[in-house]
């Protein structure tokens, strides 16, 4: 039997139809934001990479109560998320002051869109990046998360943080530039209770997302950052950390990572030999691996194979 193409296009989507109501369906993220500091307020993500069941439900937010709204420290991977926190912000702590994304990752901003009538800040190279890269994390995120995305589009921030303190609400954070995690990379102290805001900068078990990563610069930033000797840290992803552990395993887990590609170029290993090794067995049951020490193979391993080869002459 023939069918026409019309017929298989009305099939498809007769096939495709969900029974009434799913499709009205929202999702609905169940955030728990919880007080971790004096005025400072975190939801925590979970300890995975991007997937359909999680939602996108996996990047620790910050909010920092001041006498005029919140300040948002990143706004999660979708509109919808980025609705829900600004519900709670509205609700508990008198609406939004201003938002501040850490950096150009899609889990720290794609939830602006909630916000967009607040002042959306950023380093200036931050929102550069956010802008380049809008419609490749658009298209990944929407093929990963489906209905989760609903409405989502990504807004970069449209105004610029700098170096030093400055007063939101009567509260004062020092912004601190850095780089490593990605080209840029904020922190921010709260000049209160001496929380940092650390951004990706800290993980905490939870393996540290490498694609974008130069080690040397990174484990700089850390050398910065635990100089400020912060009272307790709020990392990028992970729990809320009060004795700078997160330091310290975000510095080990770098160095032997770095090792470990390395001495897998040196071998003369594929990159597809060097992923079935796996990731550094110390770390391989942190939260999100092995699925991020492959992405680490994919991504970094030209720098390892830059390192290995002979200069062979050359201006
Ligand atoms: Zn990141």
């Amino acid at each position: 039997m023939l069918l026409s193409r019309r017929h298989l296009i009305a099939g498809a989507a007769a096939s495709l139809a969900l029974p009434h109501g799913i499709a009205a369906q929202a999702r609905n993220y169940d955030l728990t934001p919880s007080e971790v500091a004096e005025g400072i307020w975190m939801i925590e993500g979970r300890r995975e990479v991007f997937t359909r069941e999680n939602g996108g439900d996996i990047v620790n937010i910050a909010l920092v109560a001041t006498g005029a709204g919140a300040v948002v420290v990143d706004t999660g991977s979708t509109a919808a998320m980025g609705a829900a926190i600004r519900a709670f912000a509205d609700q508990k702590l008198g609406g939004v002051n201003a938002v501040i994304n850490t950096h150009h990752h899609p889990d720290h901003w794609f939830g602006n869109a909630g916000f967009a009538d607040a002042p959306l800040l950023a380093l200036p190279e931050t929102a550069q990046l956010c802008g380049q890269y809008e419609q490749d994390f658009a298209r990944s995120l929407y093929a990963i998360l489906g209905s989760w995305m609903s409405g989502t589009q990504g807004i970069p921030a449209t105004g610029i943080v700098q170096a030093g303190s400055r007063d939101f609400g009567g509260r004062s954070l020092r912004l601190i530039p850095l780089a490593g995690h990605t080209s840029a990379d904020l922190a921010l102290l709260d000049e209160r209770t001496g929380t940092l805001i650390a951004g990706d900068l800290v993980f905490l078990d939870r393996a540290p997302s490498l694609p974008d990563a130069d080690f040397a610069t990174w484990l700089a930033a850390l050398d910065r950052l635990s100089a400020l000797a912060p009272s307790a840290t709020l990392p990028g992803h992970g729990p809320f950390d009060r004795d700078g552990a997160g330091f310290a395993q975000t510095r080990a887990y770098l160095a032997a990572t770095r090792d470990r590609l390395a001495m897998a170029a040196d071998l003369g290993l594929t990159p597809v030999e060097a992923m079935a090794a796996g990731p550094v067995p110390e770390f391989a049951t942190l939260g999100a691996n092995p699925e991020e020490f492959l992405r680490s193979v994919v991504r970094r391993w030209s720098d390892q194979e830059k390192l290995a080869l002979p200069v062979i002459g050359g201006a």
